[in-house]
């Protein structure tokens, strides 16, 4: 990984933790994320929980990132969350096009599309997800999906500068499940999703944009994917909600 690339670490919390339960596991994280290593560390946590997670993460390093966002500005969408609600919270970061909203929640490219070009235009970091089923894995059709995935989820979206964006390629079959790719799997695709960036973006920008790794990463495992030239961190779904796991994989990720 070139130097002028953040290593990232991001959690996300998917739908665990009441509030109660947020504010501890914040409260450890703070105590135990190690801080100034070199890496940007960021937790999502559930909606319900933005707020006080925000407020005990406030003195420390670590960033607030959301879980979903709906593209327009305020009105009757029952159950949405704003972009300058998300803002009202210090959010900086967004996850956008997860697997597990693409598949249970139905959202499509043109989705995540929308909210790609709302977050941005708010000033908050969507962190883009992309990846391929099993089946299309075996198919040998996974660089071709996930870099379809790219073109479509990011057109005419316009990013100025590498920082305004964020990609975790997440093959669907790694994540939850204790599979991962090897590290050789990922850099195949986040390389492939690098060359694309280029495309849409030119050199100058793509090089800088950060492509993470997602599927069951753990402290075990994480050195491998970040030793690949194209994978600048992970997205980090079960082992971010303990603490010592996650303090590891910072800790690992500054080495
Ligand atoms: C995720 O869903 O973003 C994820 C990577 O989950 P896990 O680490 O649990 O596989």
């Amino acid at each position: 990984m070139p130097s002028s690339r953040t290593r990232l670490i991001a959690g996300n919390w998917k739908m665990n933790n009441d509030v109660p339960a947020a504010k501890e596991l914040a409260e450890a994280l703070v105590e135990k994320v190690p801080a100034g290593n070199g890496v940007e560390v960021v937790i999502c946590p559930p909606t319900i929980d933005l707020a006080c997670t925000s407020h005990k993460i406030a003195d420390s390093a670590i960033k607030l990132g959301a879980q979903n966002v709906y593209w327009e500005e305020k009105g009757a969408y029952t159950g949405e969350t704003s972009c300058s609600m998300l803002k009202s919270v210090n959010a900086e970061y967004c996850i956008i096009g997860h697997s597990e909203r693409r598949d249970y929640f139905k959202e499509t490219d043109a989705d995540e599309n929308k909210k790609a070009k709302a977050l941005i235009a708010a000033g908050i970091t969507p962190i883009f997800c992309c990846g391929e089923s099993l089946e299309t894995r075996e198919a040998g059709e996974h660089v071709a999906f996930v870099t379809a995935q790219i073109r479509a989820g990011l057109e005419g979206v316009a990013v100025e500068s590498a920082d305004q964006l964020v990609i975790a390629y997440e093959p669907i079959w790694a994540i939850g499940t204790g599979k991962t790719a090897t590290a050789a799997d990922a850099q195949e695709v986040c390389g492939a999703i690098r060359a694309t960036l280029v495309e849409i973006f030119g050199e100058e920008l793509a090089s800088g944009i950060r492509v993470l790794y997602g599927g069951s990463a753990k402290p075990e495992n994480i050195a491998g994917f970040l030793a690949e030239e194209d994978v600048d961190g992970a997205l980090v779904g079960g082992a971010s909600l303990k603490a010592d796991d996650f303090a590891a994989m910072v800790e690992k990720a500054g080495e």
